[in-house]
């Protein structure tokens, strides 16, 4: 059985939790999910999802617990959701601890000021999806070998590479559940 942790640091933990019961239950997988807070408790996890909240405060939390060495070193599968984005990437158009997962660079809050919250719909997946955005960060550019899934205004908003996604808007917050199943489906690939 698969075990799928909720990276409990800091943000929109219980959000997360929830929806992905729902899509394991709804994709028929049993798999254990767990609210993760010690290098320990990753180290148990085949993957790892990583919600939005403040990418510095959970960068540095991550790096102070060991946590960001574990991940990388087994290869753990992440999904990052909004600061879990800025998480994955190789390069932030701020200094902050960051995974280095998905060879992309980030620009924070990059949809400016008067734009703080918004929602709106994207394509994703062959379907159309409405994507919640909170001071969200998009990619300003990405490495050959990362799929971008889907853009906004010609901004990237959602990457895929390896067995690691990640979205600038937060599919926790919707009732939609396909980029959780996308994750679910990448992990079990991970434990073949
Ligand atoms: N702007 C935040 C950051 O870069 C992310 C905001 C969010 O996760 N809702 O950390």
């Amino acid at each position: 059985m698969i075990t799928i942790g909720i990276l409990d640091l800091q943000g929109d933990v219980s959000e997360h939790f929830e929806i992905t019961k729902r899509t394991l239950d709804k994709m028929g997988v049993e798999a254990r999910v767990l609210k993760v807070k010690t290098a320990t408790e990753v180290s148990e996890c085949n993957g790892i999802i990583i919600s939005g909240g403040e990418s510095t405060v959970i960068g540095k939390l991550m790096k102070e617990t060991g946590i960001m060495d574990v991940i990388v070193n087994q290869k753990i599968a992440v999904m990052g959701t909004c600061a879990g984005m800025v998480l994955l990437s190789k390069e932030s158009d701020y200094e902050q601890p960051l995974l280095g997962l998905i060879d992309m660079k980030v620009k924070r809050n990059g949809f400016g000021r008067q734009k703080a919250s918004f929602e709106d719909e994207i394509e994703i997946f062959g379907g159309k999806y409405r994507g919640v955005f909170i001071r969200a960060p998009y990619a300003l550019k990405t490495g050959a070998d990362v799929d971008v899934l889907a853009k906004l205004h010609g901004k990237i908003v959602a990457v895929a590479y390896e067995h690691h996604v990640a979205t600038s808007f937060h599919p926790e917050l919707t009732d939609d559940t396909t980029i959780h199943e996308y994750f679910i489906k990448e992990v079990l690939k991970c434990v073949e």
